[in-house]
């Protein structure tokens, strides 16, 4: 295992390429940090706490793509369908999109503007679209409400599918520690307190970093670790996942994913990797 000082180091070289990406300008600099991803316990199931659409390929797409490769029982808890996401506004109009770099007007584009139900329709599908480019997976839905997750609803979510899949799952959510959207930090949370309470049930427990975060000082607590692709198809797999949110072909995909972050796309999709901690 490479020292946390070592570790630290690749993140501050990561999240400088990251920056560079952004920019546009700079040339991208290679992450030196070794993959630590070990297959293990092939079928056994493992499941990713993600709390909206397009978390699953920014925080941990090589992640599902490797586990799925590796044949285990890969399950995907998605908590909400995110609809109170800026993006529609975007895609209806109302505000400007950076990245679309026109205001759309949807009556003279052809489609109708999306209510919050239309709008969790389309982050669906982008979703389950990535989830089949990552591989495949089985998505279970928490239905809960974007923006005011709470962790006994977290917890709770999480405990009903450990229940009815397998007592020996791996479980990984958003960091506890560095994230700071709300419901990430509650399903980040979640996840810490079953594993305080429960270590027997949850003993394989691990939580994901969302790009802005990888050089965050508070990660100096932990000892944060990558997950680089261990082939050119993993690798492949995330940039097509990437893809299935920019995909703008209405009424059937909205890019909606791009529409919100498409600064955190332009750090994964060239370069797709997973940082972690315990
Ligand atoms: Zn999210």
């Amino acid at each position: 295992m490479p020292s946390r000082r070592a570790v630290l180091a690749a993140a501050a070289v990561a999240a400088e390429s990251a920056l560079g990406t952004q920019g546009g300008c700079a040339p991208r600099s290679s992450v030196a940090a070794p993959a630590r991803f070990v297959p293990s316990t092939a079928g056994r199931p493992w499941i990713l706490v993600v709390p909206h659409p397009d978390d699953e390929t920014l925080g941990a797409g090589v992640l599902v793509a490797e586990h799925f490769a590796a044949g285990r029982d890969v399950h995907i808890l998605l908590l909400t369908r995110g609809t109170s996401s800026v993006a529609r506004l975007q895609i209806n109009g109302s505000r400007a999109s950076r990245w679309w770099g026109v205001t759309h007007n949807p009556a003279a584009e052809g489609y109708a503007p999306l209510t919050p139900e239309t709008f969790g329709q389309a982050r669906y599908g982008e979703l389950t679209t990535a989830v089949h480019a990552l591989g495949g997976g089985q998505v279970h839905e928490a239905g809960l409400i974007d923006g005011e997750v709470t962790v006994g609803q977290a917890k709770a979510a999480i405990v009903a599918l450990v229940t009815s899949i397998g007592r020996d799952a791996g479980v990984y959510a958003p960091s506890w520690l560095v994230d700071d959207n709300p419901d990430h930090r509650a399903a980040g949370q979640a996840l810490r307190e079953l594993a305080a309470e429960h270590p027997a049930v949850y003993g394989d427990v691990s939580w994901y970093i969302l790009p802005p975060y990888w050089s965050d000082r508070r990660l100096k607590q932990v000892s944060p670790y990558w997950d680089t692709p261990s082939n050119g198809q993993i690798k492949n797999r995330v940039r097509n996942a990437c893809r299935a949110y920019a995909a703008w072909h209405p009424p059937h995909s909205y890019a909606i994913g791009y529409h919100s972050v498409d600064d955190m796309f332009a750090v994964i999709e060239p370069n797709p990797r997973s940082m972690l901690h315990k």
